[in-house]
């Protein structure tokens, strides 16, 4: 049997005799196939070299599959992919017992590479009869997708319904791709506007997918999928770099520049040299980070505080504003605004339309606007569709709204001629 040189495991082909050969000689056993991968495995050679992204393959190969209750044999598929057979007495103690391994292997792990956050994504299938190796694999890799990017449930066990959301996932995600790589995920802007003066003083950028077919699709479409198999950095990355450009583009016309505003997801935070490499991003084309604005969802702030934290420091050091999206949407905690290095809060639509309709609620939205003064920080409701939800804002002392009121959010080409000044 031929073995690859990194991890001693089983060549593919090797591999998938091999469990033939096992698959016949554990007859009427209880066997498990598993696949596996890391996040930011690229970062890992990038950052610390290839001989130390060796060493951890190595590792999860000897430490964690070797190691592990029931290891018949592996194999590295390619790069980080491994796939492993196992047998076991009793799905629940043997899986309990994985997921123990996982975790100890994981920690020591995670001190030796601690420039980036490694997380060992998981796809397990409890083997049926009549299933064929390679439907198996293809299996374990269907539960492995579902939690690709997911840092809170990274390891998952086959269910027959996860195929045709597999399938779904997967044109989606071929969608995007094409998208990214034709530059053609389209970016619409929606102003915000300042009640006292009633000029525009920012917008946001929005991400809208475009089919084949000319069909487009809106964030609710496509944002849950992306996110689910770690995709939605790429989305963010590619919003990212039409916004500078955008902004590159209204400096050489002349226009008063006014800040855009990106929506920015939890995932980008695993690298811990982000602040530097949006500022190189921006510095390459001369625009100055003050006029780009990271919105990030409070859902953030439930758990991960730690990685968090210290990495917004930074880009605020670096010049970006930030500022927390959805405020009230139902992961509230004040301590975002008591502890982190925000800018600006964003009221959330709906906890503007629930509380709209009622005395309690109307005083709850002045007591929000308020301590958003008291601790200095800026603020923009949004979702805002009515004058008198507008004039009632104002009257509470609100400085800045976005919503259908006053624009949805335009193609670029309308937004200039509507908003944008020379100087
Ligand atoms: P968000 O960041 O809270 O953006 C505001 C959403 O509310 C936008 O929906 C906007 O079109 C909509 N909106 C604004 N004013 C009104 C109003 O008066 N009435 C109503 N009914 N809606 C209003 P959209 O464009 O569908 O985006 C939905 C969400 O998708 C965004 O919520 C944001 O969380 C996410 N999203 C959009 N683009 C991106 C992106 O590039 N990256 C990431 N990670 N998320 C994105
Ligand atoms: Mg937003
Ligand atoms: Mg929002």
């Amino acid at each position: 049997m031929r073995t690859d040189e990194v991890t001693a495991l089983l060549l593919y082909e090797d591999f998938i005799e091999q469990v033939e050969y096992e698959l016949k000689k554990h007859a009427g056993k209880k066997l498990v196939m598993i696949t596996m991968d890391f996040s930011n495995f690229n970062y890992i050679n990038n950052m610390y070299g290839y001989k130390e992204g060796d060493k951890l393959l190595r590792q999860a190969a000897d430490e964690f599959l070797r190691g592990s209750r029931g290891f018949l044999c592996g194999c590295r598929m390619y790069s980080d992919h491994f796939a492993a057979l196992f047998e076991h007495d009793n799905h629940n103690d043997w899986l309990q017992m994985l997921t123990v391994n996982r975790g100890d292997y994981l920690r020591d792990t995670r001190t030796k590479f601690a420039a980036t956050f490694l997380q060992l994504y998981i796809g397990i299938y409890f083997w049926e009869p009549g299933v064929s190796v390679k439907k198996a694999i293809d299996k374990a890799n269907i539960a492995r997708k579902m939690v690709k990017g997911n840092h809170r449930e990274p390891v998952c066990v086959y269910l027959p319904e996860y195929e045709n959301k597999y399938f779904k996932d997967a044109e989606m995600i071929a969608l995007l791709k094409r998208s990214v790589a034709d530059d053609n995920v389209v970016v619409l802007l929606q102003p915000k506007i300042s009640l006292e003066t009633g000029e525009v003083i920012g917008a946001e950028a929005l991400a809208r997918l475009r089919g084949t077919d000319g069909r487009v699709y809106l964030p609710a479409d496509f944002i849950p999928t992306l996110e689910s198999v770690g995709y939605i950095t790429a989305l963010d990355n590619a919003v990212l770099r039409k916004v500078i450009t955008i902004l590159r583009e209204w400096k050489d016309k002349g226009y008063g520049l006014v800040p855009i505003s990106v929506n920015w997801s939890y995932p980008h935070f695993l690298h811990s040299s982000l602040a530097k490499d949006l500022k190189e991003l921006v510095d390459k084309d001369g625009v100055e980070p003050e006029y780009i604005e990271f919105e990030i969802t409070e859902r953030m702030f439930t758990n991960d505080l730690d990685t968090v934290i210290p990495i917004l420091k930074e880009m605020r050091e670096e010049g970006f504003e930030i500022s927390v999206d959805d405020f009230g949407s139902g992961y509230s905690s004040f301590n975002v605004m008591g502890i982190l290095p925000v800018d600006t809060i964003k009221i959330d639509k709906g906890f503007l339309d629930s509380c709209f309709n009622n005395e309690r609620g109307k005083q709850l939205i002045q007591g929000v606007i308020d301590i958003i003064k008291k601790v200095k920080l800026q603020m923009v409701c949004e979702g805002v569709e009515t004058k008198e939800q507008a004039d009632m804002l104002k009257d509470f002392g609100c400085e800045n709204v976005q919503g259908y009121l006053y624009d949805k959010p335009l193609m670029l080409e309308e937004f200039e001629e509507k908003y944008m000044k020379k100087r």
